[in-house]
């Protein structure tokens, strides 16, 4: 079986990581969380970075920090992981959806001025897949309207946004470091931002507000979303091959769109828009309505010829959880409705080689031959 995602860890990962044993710095305390939170702020082109123990954290931390709450609407994509939506809805406020660009996968930007009420607070951007959305109509509307924005850059390391770094973008942004996103420590994440008041708060959020001059008195509640000195040796690592991660990403999505542009009842991802060069945080592929069978089919027959896929997000307003607090009634977003559906990936992940690139898409070619 071809793993749908394997990291790539052969670089001073090890070394790092023996450091820390042998030095003892195990937890959030040591020096190399210092060093990663400076390495991705100058990265990004940001004042302040957070390291937190995921991305979906991060959200929820950066939601908090803004102080969004009850009576607050936030408008998101429809089309993303659940963690966008989960941290609106724990910190009591409103997700307001919009539907997804089906060129791109992004939140359709040309919509989200629609979406805009007296109640909207902020807008939560979300990359999807490895193109960005684009940042300028949203820097915009959000600058017309006081709106704050939130930029999850999970899915970008590396990535930029006409020129600028994603991650650049809004008030806060957030990373994740999964084991298949361009830079992992195996769980992880990050919150940056310029504001010096926000850097405070989150600092504050990630450690259960513990507050002089009484350690144990609180004010807040906070969490513990501390990320070990082990995680942060990693990510120290792993960001010092950035730009050779973010290359290989490329070369992977050429190698797969030269080979599969032939192949009828298959829409591949783009390689470029106005925003910027694709960088494949997975390698998507969307059947067209020619194709008879859906992508959960088209999954099942590529696990029988050793290639191992994922499915697609699943929408926002089709999600149990959320409709039985009551949100999304009677809402329909067709174009993320579709992508669920039609939409899934191949493997993608960094340790990926060119043959075994290729044996997926013969496989592929040999499930829609
Ligand atoms: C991966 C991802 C997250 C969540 O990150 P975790 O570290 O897995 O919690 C959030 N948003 C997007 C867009 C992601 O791709």
């Amino acid at each position: 079986m071809i793993p749908v995602n394997e990291p790539l860890l052969d670089g001073n990962e090890k070394k790092y990581l023996l450091e820390c044993i042998e030095t003892g710095w195990i937890s959030s305390e040591g020096p190399f969380i210092r060093r990663f939170e400076e390495a991705m702020a100058a990265r990004v082109g940001r004042r302040h970075a957070i390291a937190v123990s995921n991305g979906s954290m991060a959200l929820d931390a950066a939601v908090a920090a803004l102080g969004l709450g009850p009576g607050d609407e936030v408008i998101m994509p429809a089309f993303t992981i659940i963690s966008c939506a989960a941290a609106i809805v724990r910190a009591g406020a409103v997700p307001v959806l919009v539907d997804a660009d089906p060129a791109t996968w992004n939140m359709d930007v040309g919509q989200v001025k629609s979406r805009i009420g007296p109640r909207t607070r902020a807008i939560m951007v979300v990359h999807i897949y490895g193109l960005p959305t684009d940042m300028a109509p949203i820097e915009v509307l959000a600058a017309r309207h006081g709106l704050k924005v939130i930029e999850d850059a999970a899915e970008m390391h590396g990535q930029t946004c006409r020129g600028r770094p994603c991650g650049s973008f809004g008030e806060l942004s957030t990373f994740s470091f999964y084991p298949n996103k361009h830079v992992t420590t195996g769980e992880g994440g990050m919150i940056l931002t310029d504001s010096d008041e926000l850097a405070v708060r989150c600092r504050s959020l990630r450690n259960l507000c513990f507050k002089p001059p009484r350690r144990f008195v609180h004010d807040e509640l906070g969490w513990n979303l501390r990320m070990t000195n082990m995680q942060a040796a990693i990510g120290v690592a792993q960001l010092e091959r950035l730009d050779e991660f973010v290359a290989r990403k490329r070369a992977m999505g050429a190698r797969y769109t030269d080979a599969l542009s032939g192949t009828a009842g298959l829409r591949l991802p783009l390689r470029r828009d106005d925003t910027a060069e694709n960088i494949y945080w997975v390698y998507g592929i969307v059947l067209e309505d020619s194709v008879p069978f859906d992508a959960d089919e088209a999954m099942r027959r590529l696990a029988e010829r050793g290639v191992d896929c994922r499915p697609f997000f699943w929408p926002m307003h089709e999600q149990p959880v959320l409709r039985r607090m009551g949100l999304f009634e009677g809402e329909r977003y067709p174009v993320a409705e579709r992508l669920a559906r039609r939409g899934f990936y191949v493997p993608s992940g960094m340790a990926l080689t060119p043959a075994q690139i290729d044996a997926v898409v013969a496989a592929v070619r040999n499930v829609f031959a």
